[in-house]
């Protein structure tokens, strides 16, 4: 369906005309008639299918001579990036309706302007919760004749804690009035808000999971709990992509990142939400104008954030809704150009939770092997190649390369130091990435072995087949990678490779055995003393490396399932 098949007004046309929009997007479709009609409107789409024009082209419609000095449009944002672009598209719409003013108010930026703004007669009123709850108490803002109350993006300022703040604004207008609220999720606490303040509400509800990630090519890279900053450097370094997210889900995490990745030497920055208004848009201009390469950030961060050209989205963190995967990863891709999505994860449950968001996006999400240190560094010395090959040379170069004459280093030596130079800085920050375990399958022979303690014993009714289980469904190894096994009163040690006991200890915390949540920790001397003070319960079984004679790893500390296998044969 087209725009000029819709009842609007010659002026809007005319503005939707000239900014080339033809054929709706599925939520304008559906959302604009009946807005239009003045019903309220639950509309839920994903990020990028215009529902900014959806509630703001019959936002701008609405307007009347009648109403040129008093508020009549009242639009929620949950931040002020969000809140400045839906008012820089919504003066779009009314470039040639004249009695249309559009004002944006939200925190961060000087209250006098946005009062003397106000004063001038605005009749649409764009901003964020509190700055808007700031203006109706100064009474800078009166909302007597407010006709139409929109939430954008309603998911992100409830997740922000706007609830109270938004329902302070809802009390304070007009109840003779038309609610709308677009959001791109739907938690149940906006189903609390359109019960309460809506009246008969259409929900409008546009599926295109599939639409937004056809164009991106998504990958995962399975690396061992605690060294995923590693992976991500050796990725940014191989991949170099000018412009790249990274989505962290806490906003510590995006602080710690963003320092560790501008320590090795990469030009990143962080966004969130406690950050100043000042540092975000200082931030967000760096990013646009690629002066930073790199911006880690918060879902609920990026939300605003509309750069087109972005060639890569790095999940650090896995998504804590499926939802906000698709959101995530189509911030590349945009625009008709091809994008990557590379998720890294740790663990059989972050593969369990990441299958399950390649079942909700209908899409294959492919493993790939990290690139190794070499191999980057070679991938760097071509480049090398490449820039020195494409270089002019200046005349001052061949005054040091005379003074370097002089002082015994000929043009050869000169040019090896100097290509030296060039490769340990495109390598030295590189972390060393050597997958610890080789998960060989069978018995090893004569490895150094040491044990980990586990908070778990017979008090709990363990047994030895609970502990393998549970270690070999948290590490990915082989039960017969685990030797010895003793279990005492309230602990359990079992014997480990000493090469692997640290992979083991990082992905097994935390690991739940038969229902409890246990800590693996490294048996150190002294605790052993006070272990063996407990009388161990199973401690039938020898070690599994070394002298040990043939014999089946299993059979001893699972005695049934030898019986079992019998009966089976
Ligand atoms: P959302 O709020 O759903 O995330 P936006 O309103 O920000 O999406 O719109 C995303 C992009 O799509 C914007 O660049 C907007 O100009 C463009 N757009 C919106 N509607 C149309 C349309 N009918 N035809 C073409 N482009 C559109
Ligand atoms: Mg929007």
């Amino acid at each position: 369906m087209q725009f000029n098949e819709l009842n609007l007004s010659q002026e809007l046309l005319d503005a939707v005309d000239e900014l080339g929009y033809q054929e709706m997007t599925e939520i304008q479709q559906q959302s604009i008639p009946l807005l239009l009609e003045g019903s309220d409107v639950v509309g839920l789409s994903n990020t990028g299918t215009g529902k900014t024009a959806a509630f703001g082209i019959p936002a701008v419609e609405s307007i009347t001579e009648a109403d040129r000095k008093r508020v009549a449009v009242l639009i929620l944002c949950p931040t002020r990036e969000p809140a400045m672009q839906a008012a820089d598209e919504m003066r779009k719409y009314a470039k040639f309706k004249k009695c249309v003013r559009i004002c944006a108010v939200f925190g961060g930026a000087s209250m006098e302007k946005q009062i003397h703004e106000l004063k001038r007669g605005a009749n649409i009123v764009i901003g964020t919760p509190g700055r808007v709850l700031d203006h109706i108490r100064r009474r800078t803002l009166k909302l007597d004749n407010l006709r139409c109350l929109i939430l954008d993006e309603a998911d992100e300022m409830l997740n922000m804690g706007f609830r109270e703040d938004i329902e302070s604004v809802l009390a304070e207008s007009p109840e003779e009035r038309q609610t709308v609220l677009f959001s791109a999720t739907m938690p149940p606490e906006i189903l609390a808000i359109t019960k309460k303040y809506q009246n008969n509400p259409v929900k409008v509800k546009i599926k295109s999971a599939q639409k937004t990630v056809e164009s991106i090519q998504q990958f995962y890279f399975e690396v061992p709990m605690g060294r995923k900053t590693d992976a991500l450097k050796l990725l940014l370094a191989a991949y170099s992509p000018s412009s790249a997210m990274i989505f962290c889900n806490t906003k510590a995490m995006v602080d710690q990142l963003t320092e560790e990745l501008i320590k090795s030497g990469f030009r990143a920055a962080g966004i969130h939400g406690d950050m100043k208004q000042v540092q975000r848009t200082q931030v967000m201009n760096g990013f646009k104008s690629k002066t930073t390469e790199i911006l880690v950030a918060t879902d609920v961060a990026a939300r605003g954030i509309d750069v087109n050209d972005i060639d890569a989205v790095f999940n650090y963190d896995l998504p804590q809704d499926n939802e906000y995967y698709i959101h995530r990863i189509g911030r590349t891709g945009r625009a008709g150009k091809k994008g990557a999505a590379y998720t890294i994860i740790s663990g059989r449950r972050q593969l369990y939770d990441l299958r399950t968001i390649e079942k909700f996006i209908r899409a294959e999400i492919n493993q790939l092997p990290l690139p190794d240190k070499d191999e980057i560094t070679a991938m760097k010395m071509e480049s090398i190649i490449k820039e020195i090959a494409g270089a002019e040379s200046v005349h001052q170069a061949y005054m040091i390369l005379d003074r370097l004459a002089a002082l015994g280093i000929d043009s050869r030596e000169a040019s090896a130091r100097l290509i030296s130079c060039k490769i340990k800085e495109a390598t030295e920050n590189l972390p060393e990435f050597k997958i610890p375990v080789p998960l060989k399958r069978g018995r090893r022979k004569d490895c150094k072995t040491v044990r980990v303690d586990i908070n778990i014993g017979r008090n709990k009714r363990i047994a030895p087949n609970f502990i393998i289980g549970a270690l070999t469904d948290a590490t990915g190894m082989s039960g017969r990678d685990f030797g010895k096994i003793d279990i005492y009163d309230t602990h359990t040690t079992v014997e480990v490779p000493e090469a692997e006991s640290e992979y083991i200890i990082d992905s097994t915390n935390p690991m739940r055995i038969n229902g409890h949540k246990v800590e693996v920790k490294l048996l150190k001397e002294d605790n052993i003393r006070e272990i063996k003070a407990q009388k161990p319960a199973f401690d039938r079984r020898k070690s599994a490396y070394g002298n040990r004679k043939k014999q089946d790893v299993f059979s001893d500390y699972i005695p049934n399932r030898k019986k079992r296998t019998k009966k089976r044969h």
